[in-house]
């Protein structure tokens, strides 16, 4: 790896700011409903409480606009990581100003503050060099454990690292980054890319990318349609983007030009309407009927696609086959997760809805690696650098 991490650094008694995601779902009462991103960065937590560090953690929450906004309040953060913790968790009445450096400068070894939501100044999403100026004077050291917002070049994740000398990466940044390194940059080859999800203009890049990198190129859910169609399949009503048919084509047929593989849907599970009470048959590409959608790929697509799995040691997957919050359109996307387990592949997961996919299907703990950041991970399967790994990069 070209930059450090918290282990790396000596932090004992030390004043940390840690760059964590906290950006959790609640609900309208403020009630989380996944504190999985709490969860995820408490190895950092832990071990700079272990080294007897102060430390000041700070996060965003939701969207609000450059000024306070109690929904958006990190309070619900703060007693819920006390609870993790079993330890007390402040919450700061701010992330910079006066009364935050006073609470700061009173901290004990070991105590933990959690400073109220950067996005409460609009200087923070503009990378602002004041804002991060006086962010970074609450610490002596930087760590950055959110892999998840790493490319936005916001004050927290970037500007605030010039003020530090050996800005470095929390436990869980690191983790993200040695898997994502062992499918964009060094993969145990044959690599395959499965790729599903809604359309194909948010994932154009990233199939563009992909097809220059990976060996097998699997493509699933709702924008494999865009791709029969622009190979002349009539797909009556199922999702298409009529102008990225030539996209389309252009993919697959740079594809074929480096050797890449690649694997479309044979039949479909096609419905009359987009609801789990339609009515439900299984057709092959063909013969979807002209007034019906394909919700979800077919069992001889699921076969296909978990035979076109079995000489791959590295596989890469984002985005469901199917409908899959829908229990009839469920099939494909679970059936995919069995078939990247009996691989027996290094297998990474991510980017929006797919992580979710993969927890519904009970098997979670059998993929290698499943990332937390949606955004991020696409931008890294575009590949795009990201900000806020560059600037660790000292
Ligand atoms: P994405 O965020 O691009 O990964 O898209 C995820 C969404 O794609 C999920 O909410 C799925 O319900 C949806 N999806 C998957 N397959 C299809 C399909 N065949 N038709 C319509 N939507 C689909």
């Amino acid at each position: 790896m070209q930059f450090k991490s918290i282990d790396e650094l000596e932090i004992q008694g030390k004043r940390l700011l840690i760059r964590v995601d906290f950006n959790v779902p609640m609900d309208e009462n403020g009630v989380i409903t996944d504190d999985a991103r709490i969860q995820a960065t408490l190895p950092t937590i832990k071990y700079a409480l272990k080294q007897n560090a102060k430390i000041i953690l700070t996060s965003h929450l939701g969207r609000p606009k450059g000024a306070p906004e109690s929904k958006y309040s990190l309070r619900p953060v703060a007693r819920r990581l006390s609870e993790l913790l079993k330890k007390e968790v402040k919450l700061a009445p701010d992330c910079i100003g006066p009364e935050v450096g006073k609470m700061v400068a009173a901290m004990h070894p070991a105590d933990v503050i959690l400073l109220e939501n950067l996005r409460f100044h609009k200087e923070e999403e503009k990378n602002d060099p004041a804002f991060a100026k006086n962010l970074a004077s609450l610490a002596e050291i930087y760590i950055n454990d959110a892999f998840a917002v790493s490319h936005r070049a916001h004050a927290s994740v970037e500007a605030v690292t010039k003020y530090f000398k050996e800005p470095a990466a929390g436990f869980l940044m690191k983790e993200e980054l040695h898997y994502l390194n062992k499918i964009m940059v060094n993969p145990a080859r044959p690599l395959a890319a499965i790729i599903g999800g809604g359309k194909v203009s948010g994932k154009l890049e990233v199939l563009k990318n992909l097809s220059l990198r990976v060996d097998k190129l699997i493509i699933g859910g709702g924008m494999a349609f865009t791709f029969l169609k622009s190979a002349g399949i009539e797909v009556g009503k199922s999702l298409v983007e009529d102008e990225l048919l030539t996209t389309a084509q252009e993919v697959l047929e740079s594809a074929k030009k480096r050797g890449v593989k690649v694997y479309l849907p044979i039949d479909c599970v096609v419905a009359d309407r987009f609801d789990p009470t339609a009515q439900i048959k299984v057709t092959p590409v063909q013969e979807i009927p002209k007034d019906w959608m394909g919700l979800d790929i077919g069992p001889a697509t699921t076969t296909l696609f978990g035979e076109a799995l079995q000489n791959i040691n590295t596989i890469l997957w984002n985005g469901p086959m199917g409908v899959f919050e829908m229990a009839p359109f469920s099939r494909g996307t679970f059936e995919m997760v069995r078939h990247i387990i009996n691989s027996g592949a290094v297998s990474v997961v991510g980017g929006g809805d797919t992580d979710l996919a993969v927890h519904r299907s009970g098997e979670a703990q059998r993929i290698s690696y499943i990332s937390t950041a949606g955004g991020a991970f696409l931008e890294l399967l575009e590949g795009k650098n990201l900000p806020g790994v560059e600037a660790l990069k000292k």
